[in-house]
């Protein structure tokens, strides 16, 4: 097990104030990335560039999100609202590192939180599996109890554990409503999707919002470039 030492802490400190400077606001996002060792979800021959505002190879052809687009991601979410709903559930799409996830359960750490996060590749999901449990082991200031991590095809969601509140899918979607369909059938009236939709080199990010049944509200924001969305809604 890596360390989390001053120097980590000081590096995370200077993302922090790099990412503030790109345009992110939300405090809790923010004191999450402070918080949470970005270096720990990386192998650790990478971990001395775990600070750099840069994606990185994690094995299976896929990524750990830049942290700037984890905070741009997470920030969309709006997870400080609902104040009077004591619960929030939440279902991640691509867990990838676990990096992510862990973000959200530090910014629900004080709410009752549900946040299932599904990843395509086993060896990605055993990985992140260990990586969450190695951490919560280090120090009492992780509590990862709010997470539930699944192996499979999340293209399709995860209707075991719907409905949702939010959902939030780290993986470029095709623009088709093909891909979308099981994803706003778990979602509850008044949820949202945060995700990035377009082609396999370019997507927009695009937050859904269900208003009742059959009405959905689309915002769009910056372009990004994820790696793609597998399986059968996938790419
Ligand atoms: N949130 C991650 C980013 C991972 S990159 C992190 O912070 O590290 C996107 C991830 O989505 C990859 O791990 C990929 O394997 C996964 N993925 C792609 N298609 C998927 C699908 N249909 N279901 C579940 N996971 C998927």
């Amino acid at each position: 097990m890596q360390k989390d030492t001053y120097k980590h802490q000081g590096l995370r400190r200077q993302l922090v104030d790099e990412i503030m400077e790109m345009g992110i606001k939300n405090e809790q996002v923010l004191n999450a990335i402070l918080t949470i060792p970005r270096h720990f979800f990386m192998d650790s021959a990478f971990s001395q560039h775990a600070y750099q505002n840069k994606a990185f190879s994690i094995g299976e052809g896929q990524t750990i999100s830049q942290p700037y687009t984890v905070a741009y991601q997470t920030q969309l979410l709006n997870l400080e609202e609902n104040k009077e709903k004591d619960t929030i559930k939440i279902l991640e799409i691509g867990t990838g590192s676990g990096y992510q996830t862990a973000i959200l359960a530090e910014i629900c750490k004080n709410k009752s939180a549900q946040i299932t996060s599904i990843e395509f590749h086993q060896n990605l999901y055993l990985k992140a599996k260990q990586t969450l449990e190695n951490i919560s082991k280090y120090s009492d200031n992780f509590d990862f109890q709010s997470i539930g991590l699944v192996c499979g095809d999340g293209s399709k969601g995860y209707f075991k554990n719907a409905l949702y509140d939010k959902i939030l899918v780290t993986a470029a979607t095709p623009n088709s409503i093909q891909s979308f369909k099981e994803w706003f059938e778990q979602l509850n009236i008044g949820g949202q999707i945060i995700v990035p939709v377009g082609n396999r080199k370019n997507q927009i990010m695009c937050r859904y919002t269900k208003k009742d049944e059959k009405t959905i509200q689309q915002e769009t924001f910056e372009g990004f470039r994820f790696v793609p969305l597998l399986g059968e809604r996938g790419f």
